[in-house]
């Protein structure tokens, strides 16, 4: 099929996004190439632009286009809590109860070293430099209630744990096993206020 390589390399490459195999790889393929060619155009032109211009906030390393990300920027973020979480997802997460105005810190991951995921690859030292400034007071971890981000709030209490900062767990309200992404707003807001 020599003639196909443009297809199969779609295919392919489909198949690298979270979930997808060879089935539904072909399937979105199918749709874009007989049904929506703009649409195709459009998506190819996105990922190339967001690849070339998306980066990690200086600061907290959350996706962001400048710098410093909206809410490191924010002057009316309190600057004396530091909430550590795994993902931008879980910022979001968290962002929709409102309630909480301190900043973040995002690992980007969580410890994994099955998979090669050390203390380097989550930035460690950088939050550990980050919680340095002479702001931050208390450090809330709401890395998820699975084993890996269990693991990751406990290397980190470590870590900080010659501070004299105050380091605190999201309370038990969420599920074990779960993620933050998942969870309802009202139990994150509950486990947020509830943290100890
Ligand atoms: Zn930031």
């Amino acid at each position: 099929m020599a003639d196909m390589q443009a297809l199969a390399l779609l295919i392919q490459s489909l198949r690298s996004l979270p979930g997808v195999g060879v089935k539904s790889a072909s399937r979105m393929a199918f749709h874009l190439l007989q049904h929506d060619r703009q649409a195709a155009l459009r998506l190819a032109r996105a990922l190339q632009q967001a690849v070339e211009q998306v980066r990690h906030c200086e600061r907290c390393h959350t996706f962001a286009e400048q710098p410093l990300c909206l809410t490191c920027a924010d002057p009316r973020r309190d600057a004396s809590q530091l909430c550590v979480i795994e993902t931008p997802a879980d910022q979001s997460a968290i962002e929709r109860t409102g309630s909480y105005r301190g900043l973040y810190f995002v690992l980007m991951g969580r410890l994994s070293p099955l998979d090669g995921i050390g203390p380097r690859e989550i930035g460690l030292s950088h939050l550990k430099e980050r919680v340095g400034d002479g702001l931050v007071q208390e450090v809330i971890l709401a890395t998820n209630f699975t084993a890996e981000g269990e693991a990751t709030a406990h290397a980190i209490t470590q870590m900080l744990h010659s501070q004299g900062l105050k380091v605190t767990r999201l309370a038990r309200g969420v599920p074990v096993g779960s993620e933050l992404e998942y969870v309802d707003l009202g139990t994150i807001a509950h486990a947020l206020s509830d943290r100890r």
